[in-house]
């Protein structure tokens, strides 16, 4: 984004062959929040590209720390605002960790606290993009099957939608390599959330083998996802339509245009 928000992305985006965009609408490792420029949120809201937003990376809803909860609280609904003022369809949140209290408590807190901010924003507000993790520590949702109580806790608010990480899901023990793989995890998928949720992928090779619970993203078809399963997540009916960001390694524009070309040559 170095350049401006909308300068910047959009320069970005059409240097590597994106046919869409994810931003960051403040650091995403602290949590301040970044004052918006009118001018550069207007070149996004009109570009032809989707956009997305996503979250900062400390927000937690699922933390024992009431200052955690109040800053994700907010950090999300500045997020929210911001999304809605460039046009974003969506914004992509992890789903979190309980941290070291029970299960229950932390999707009670959900359910107490996140529902409120859902049920505050109009109708047509871009959508909340859950993202299952890796599955590391007291995660609240790695596997897919794990976003059914989320769901409920948040009594599947016509809002509500799933950001799709290839990575955490192959980390999280969703054998995407397997013969059927692919099409096991998005029926499961679709079987806990129903059609028409899955709104985001984010398409991501992984360093480390299925069920490692580690979070390091590969570049495309380079890790130990490879080439196949992208191809069958790009055909199967679940995905029609749904965008695909990368969030692969590279400081320089080569390798992200690499992993762009492979994903649309794979698209057939
Ligand atoms: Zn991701």
């Amino acid at each position: 984004m170095a350049g401006g928000l909308g300068t910047g992305g959009l320069k970005y985006a059409a240097e590597i062959g994106a046919e869409a965009l994810q931003v960051f609408v403040s650091n995403p490792r602290g949590w301040a929040q970044s004052a918006s420029k009118p001018e550069e949120d207007a070149l996004l809201r009109e570009s032809e590209l989707p956009v997305y937003v996503h979250a900062s990376y400390l927000v937690n809803f699922g933390s024992p720390n009431p200052e955690t909860l109040e800053k994700s609280i907010s950090s999300v609904e500045h997020a929210m605002e911001r999304a809605a003022a460039i046009g974003a369809l969506g914004v992509v949140v992890h789903t979190g960790s309980a941290v070291t209290q029970p299960v229950e408590a932390a999707m009670a807190q959900i359910h107490e606290r996140l529902l409120p901010l859902l049920e505050s924003l109009p109708e047509d507000a871009p959508g909340l993009l859950l993202e299952p993790m890796a599955g590391q520590g007291a995660m609240l949702c790695a596997t897919v099957d794990q976003l059914g109580p989320y769901f409920e806790a948040l009594e599947h608010h016509p809002l509500l939608g799933v950001c799709l990480d290839t990575c955490h899901a192959f980390a999280a023990g969703h054998d995407l390599t397997a013969e059927k793989g692919v099409a096991d995890t998005l029926d499961a998928l679709v079987e806990t959330v129903g059609e028409d949720r899955l709104k985001l992928i984010h398409a991501n090779d992984s360093k480390d083998v299925c069920g490692s619970r580690k979070d390091r993203h590969e570049n495309i078809g380079k890790g130990h996802i490879g080439e196949r399963p992208f191809a069958e997540l790009l055909g199967h009916p679940a995905v029609a339509g749904v965008p695909f960001i990368i969030e692969t390694p590279g400081r320089s524009a080569e390798p992200h245009k690499a992993d762009i070309d492979v994903l649309k040559l794979l698209r057939g």
